[in-house]
């Protein structure tokens, strides 16, 4: 059985959804005469909280980027930022921040070149090796020059 709740009368609820109603949210400024101020003021606000929290995923996204050495995947993003994830990523795309790669079975991958190690690359094969790794081609026995 539900027990009764205590401390609920018809007049104390009726007051209740009185004095909820007086905390209904005011309508928005109309950005007409006086109120042109502080519609700008409201714009603002979103905006530099909009702008706030796309810094940060942008963080959040470079600060994976590094740990991985310039490289992360589509899905370590969506894992990372969830739903926003493409959109932080074309923007860093189009802040030339970040540049779009193809992956070995078709799936986009990101690369921050900033982040990348020092590579060398071989100049027979195209085998990419971090500077000091290895001082002769893996794939080709090529000498590597730095
Ligand atoms: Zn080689």
């Amino acid at each position: 059985m539900f027990k009764k709740p205590e401390g609920i009368t018809p007049e104390k609820l009726a007051a209740a959804l009185t004095s909820q109603k007086k905390t209904e949210p005011e309508p928005a400024p109309k950005v007409q005469g006086p109120n042109l101020i502080n519609a700008a003021v409201w714009a603002y606000g979103q905006w530099s909280s909009y702008q706030k929290q796309l810094d940060e995923q942008e963080r959040r996204l470079l600060d994976l980027a590094y740990q991985n050495k310039g490289w992360f995947t589509q899905t370590e993003a969506v894992r990372l930022l969830g739903r926003s994830a493409p959109s932080i990523v074309d923007r860093l795309k189009e802040a030339g921040i970040l540049e779009e790669m193809q992956g070995k079975h078709g799936q986009p991958v990101y690369v921050v070149p900033q982040f990348l190690p020092p590579s060398l690359t071989c100049q027979y094969c195209q085998a990419v090796y971090d500077l000091g790794e290895v001082q002769t081609c893996r794939q080709c026995g090529a000498v590597l020059n730095s």
